[in-house]
């Protein structure tokens, strides 16, 4: 993974940004677009749960929030999250739905690593699912969530590995046959071996604890944490 831009507003693609802003209505509907992120949740919401040994109180960022589906179910646990993300559309669909479950949460728009910048050590818990693979340099955003959170705070990564069932499942299956997504969400070129990954935050004060699989389990109908990383995979980390 590279860390060649000169700025840090160029780790944003507004390409990525404009897609995520004209499917935001969509972020709520347990049966559209974002269905497969609704199917994920419970799973990645108990593997951090477990990790962290319970959400409540704790201090959260979560980064590239979306609609709010991840954050809005931490802070249901009892955590203090701050999601942010860079499509102001999706804030305020995820702003809306919070107002209607009553949960209290604090959406914002900025960069990892602006927030980053002014957030140094601060925070419990940080959280990037699904993001690294949307944006141009992964490494500074890897960056970024190790230095918002506290030494011995908790880092957790997902995202798709770079192989050839990762296409065939994510693009074809995914995009293509099911349908489940629309066409383009995902770039083959963007997904991230877990050697990248790892390499990446090596470069950090992180310390890789845990990596996992994810697969969905067609008879249960619901994502499950395996040992194989072929497609979906998620890490956990902890500052030194
Ligand atoms: N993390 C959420 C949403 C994943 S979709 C979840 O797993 O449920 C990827 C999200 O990353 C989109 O909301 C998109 O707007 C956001 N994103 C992409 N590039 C970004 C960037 N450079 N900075 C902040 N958010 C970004």
């Amino acid at each position: 993974m590279s860390s060649n831009n000169d700025s840090i507003t160029d780790n944003v693609d507004p390409k990525e940004i404009a897609k995520f802003s004209a499917m935001a209505e969509q972020w709520w509907d347990l049966e559209g677009d974002f269905k497969p992120l609704h199917l994920l949740n419970p799973t990645r919401l108990a593997y951090i749960e477990q990790g962290v040994e319970g959400l409540f109180g704790k201090t959260v960022v979560d980064v590239g929030c979306g609609g709010g589906i991840l954050a809005e179910s931490m802070a249901k646990q009892g955590a203090k999250v701050i999601a942010i993300d860079m499509a102001e559309a999706s804030l305020q669909i995820a702003r809306l739905h919070a107002l209607e479950t009553q949960t209290s949460l604090d959406y914002q728009k900025t960069t990892a690593e602006a927030f980053a910048a002014l957030h140094k050590d601060q925070f419990d818990l940080v959280t990037c699912m699904e993001m690294l693979e949307h944006v141009p340099d992964p490494a500074a955003i890897i960056q970024a969530c190790c230095d918002m959170v506290k030494s011995g705070g908790s880092v957790y990564f997902s995202t798709i590995n770079k192989t050839f069932k990762a296409y065939i499942m994510m693009i074809l299956g995914a995009e293509y046959v099911l349908k489940w997504v629309p066409k383009g969400t995902h770039e083959y070129e963007k997904f991230i071996r877990p050697s990248q990954l790892l390499a990446a935050i090596d470069k950090t004060t992180l310390t890789c604890e845990d990596l996992c699989g994810v697969e969905f389990n067609v008879l249960a109908g619901e994502f499950i944490i395996t040992r194989n990383v072929d497609v979906n995979y998620m890490l956990r980390c902890q500052k030194r």
